[in-house]
């Protein structure tokens, strides 16, 4: 029997038991537990395979619950919380004592946003405690964006999917945090850098590639289909080093016109929107194809083609 229901009362039973269930979101989906049950979150660590030392994001319903879990509020947070929240943006701000370290592997911080997906948004006001959820895939693989990916994951480690139809962004969410009560970008993301400086002026950037102490999920490689990815900024060239291999290709908008590869345009009309939204959903059903490679079309370095480059980088560094 399929795990994936749209019963929200069925995802509050699961989740006030110490139980998992995934939850839709805007950017992705979401492997959710109850932040204050060490059960439920330790859970979540065993199932993603994701290492204690890679903090989870608390997800709240609303900006009034910020105050139960947070130390202080820099006056910038407070203005990007009401400009962008529910929306794609975390925010890493000074924890309270009442947040467990396991949620924050020991860091003094915890990442909080409020996601903006209608049924989320429910099932987090019906309950009396905010979640922890990181994106709901094995740790490094790619991310899912509708309720049968996760199904195909996690079908054998958890009770529920529950069921909120394609993620409309289909990215994770923007992180920033706070230095000297100044913005400071960690992971580029669904809400891009020029939305965030329009409103609170100019934002440092650290979004390292490789293992940071400030934010530690922004490993090289990361987001990664299992077939071999690359990422070029021409296709039609790349395509002739690989004579007699079965080819799978990712371009914007522009098709090769080439019946002989399989070829997945993101967006016919050219919106960075519509293209990171398709994102890992053609990542999933090209690395699906058995084909011996998969060749990736760099995206404009701004707005969300910047995101949606860091995010192909990150599924193409090989080991
Ligand atoms: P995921 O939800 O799987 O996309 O991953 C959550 C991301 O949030 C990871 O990249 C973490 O490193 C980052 N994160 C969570 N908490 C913190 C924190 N306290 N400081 C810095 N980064 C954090
Ligand atoms: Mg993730």
């Amino acid at each position: 029997m399929s795990i994936i229901s749209k019963d929200i009362q069925k995802a509050i039973r699961l989740l006030t038991d110490d139980e998992l269930v995934a939850i839709p979101t805007e950017t992705v989906y979401g492997l959710a537990g109850n932040v204050f049950s060490e059960k439920a979150i330790k859970h979540i660590f065993s199932t993603k395979k994701r290492p204690f030392f890679n903090p989870l994001i608390v997800h709240l319903s609303g900006v009034e619950a910020l105050e139960n879990i947070v130390a202080h509020v820099p006056d910038k947070a407070t203005l990007l919380a009401a400009t962008f929240w529910p929306g794609p943006l975390t925010m890493v701000l000074k924890k309270n004592n009442k947040i467990p370290d396991i949620i924050t592997a020991g860091k003094d911080t915890v990442a909080v946003r409020v996601p903006n997906h209608p049924v989320t948004l429910e099932l987090l006001r019906q309950l009396p405690f905010p979640l922890a959820a990181p994106s709901a895939n094995p740790f490094g693989s790619i991310s899912p964006t509708k309720p049968s990916h996760v199904e195909r994951y996690f079908k054998n480690d958890i009770k529920q999917v529950l069921d909120g139809g394609s993620c409309k962004n289909g990215i994770e969410s923007t992180i920033v945090g706070f230095e000297n009560n100044e913005p400071v970008l960690y992971r580029l993301g669904a809400l891009s850098i020029e939305a965030i400086e329009a409103v609170v002026g100019k934002v440092s950037v650290k979004n390292k590639k490789e293992q940071s102490p400030d934010a530690p999920g922004m490993l090289a490689r990361h987001y990664a289909p299992s077939t071999q990815t690359l990422l070029v900024d021409a296709v039609a060239e790349e395509i002739k080093k690989h004579a007699g291999k079965k080819i799978g290709i990712l371009v914007f908008k522009d098709s090769l016109n080439n019946t002989s590869f399989t070829e997945i345009v993101l967006s016919k009309k050219g919106s960075l929107q519509e293209a990171a939204s398709k994102l890992y959903d053609s990542l999933h059903e090209l690395d699906d194809q058995k084909l011996d490679v998969i060749i990736t079309e760099r995206f404009p370095d701004s707005g969300l083609g910047k995101s949606i480059n860091d995010r192909l980088q990150r599924a193409t560094f090989s080991l």
